[in-house]
């Protein structure tokens, strides 16, 4: 366990997804004055760099974030329907590059601070040991910077799992949930099905987004037909929708999410040696629970444009459910 570390993936095709459909949610959400708690049960460590060593040893941000970027600058209508939610995603994505330093880019964590009304708070959980320290620092960074309120952004070294369940319901009984595990271990597939079903007994008005990577794995083919099952159980909406780049035969032989992160000497120098390349995932999916109602249309319009732009080979499509 804990051999995951996000600033591999950072940026890659399936944070584009998640993070596109995680700011449309959270800003629908945002128009009703009622406060809101947000809970990220998988965090990271809330920053990355796209051009450090962990970044770079990847290459994942060119097949998307910095694709998408670069196939955004020839539109010339970026407002239009299916391209505003990533105009959207790309000008947040943006307010972190101060300083000239264009190669920040936000986790979760950072881009839903910048989501945060003055009464809505954010919790955030992280288990590995790194990262979860890195995570507590750029949290107590954000609050120094005075960006979030003094206790609205609480960063804790826990498991996400249990800690969401002394979470919901919140006192406001307004909650989105993101579950984005590693799935570094196959029990996480079964955890994530338990999450839904024990969340929706405690508080089913909540909004639950589940991201989870496309994979031949008998666990992750069999999870969106589980999780539609807890939902038609307890009679609530939800989508799924997924959006593939490329030919799985095209992807990592071993997807890094379960641990092909390089493994590397203490004290070497990465960057002189290792260049950068295309791998990882082709395909990855956000499953939404009690969706915004504007969210299908959303998706329907802009997924289409999202394969135009990230499309590796042929096989790129999309599906909403
Ligand atoms: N949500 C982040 C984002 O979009 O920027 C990325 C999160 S990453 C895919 C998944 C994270 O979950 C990893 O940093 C991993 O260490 C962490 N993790 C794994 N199991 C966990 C658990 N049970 N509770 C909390 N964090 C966990």
């Amino acid at each position: 366990m804990f051999s995951y570390r996000h600033a591999f993936h950072a940026g890659n095709h399936a944070d584009v997804l998640k993070h596109t459909v995680l700011i449309a949610i959270a800003r629908y959400m945002a128009e009703k004055d009622v406060g809101m708690t947000i809970i990220d049960t998988h965090a990271g460590a809330g920053l990355y760099q796209l051009d450090d060593r962990f970044a770079k040893t990847s290459g994942e941000a060119n097949e998307g974030y910095a694709k998408l970027v670069t196939a955004m600058e020839a539109e010339t209508n970026k407002k239009s329907a299916g391209l505003a939610p990533l105009h959207d995603y790309i000008e947040l994505v943006k307010t972190f590059a101060i300083e000239g330093n264009y190669a920040a880019y936000p986790g979760s964590p950072f881009i839903l601070s910048r989501l945060l009304r003055a009464h809505d708070k954010l919790r955030l959980f992280e288990l590995h040991p790194t990262d979860s320290d890195l995570l507590i620092a750029n949290v107590s960074a954000l609050q120094a910077s005075r960006k979030v309120l003094p206790r609205q952004v609480a960063a804790f070294k826990e498991n996400g799992f249990a800690g969401l369940k002394r979470l919901i319901p919140p006192p406001t009984r307004r909650a989105l949930v993101l579950c984005d595990p590693s799935y570094e271990l196959k029990e996480d597939y079964g955890l994530v099905v338990d999450m839904l079903t024990d969340s929706l007994k405690r508080f089913s008005t909540a909004t639950f987004m589940i991201w989870f990577p496309v994979l031949a794995r008998r666990e992750a083919q069999d999870l969106p037909r589980q999780l539609q099952q807890v939902c038609e159980k307890a009679g609530k909406d939800f989508l799924c929708a997924s959006l593939q780049v490329k030919d799985f035969s095209n992807a990592a032989p071993r997807y890094s999410r379960e641990g092909n992160a390089p493994s590397l000497r203490p004290g070497s120098r990465p960057e002189a040696n290792i260049e950068p390349k295309a791998a990882g995932l082709a395909a990855s999916a956000v499953f939404v629970v009690n969706p915004p109602y504007t969210l299908k249309p959303l998706l329907v319009n802009t997924l289409p444009k999202l394969v135009e732009m990230l499309r590796v080979d042929a096989h790129a499509g999309w599906t909403l459910d």
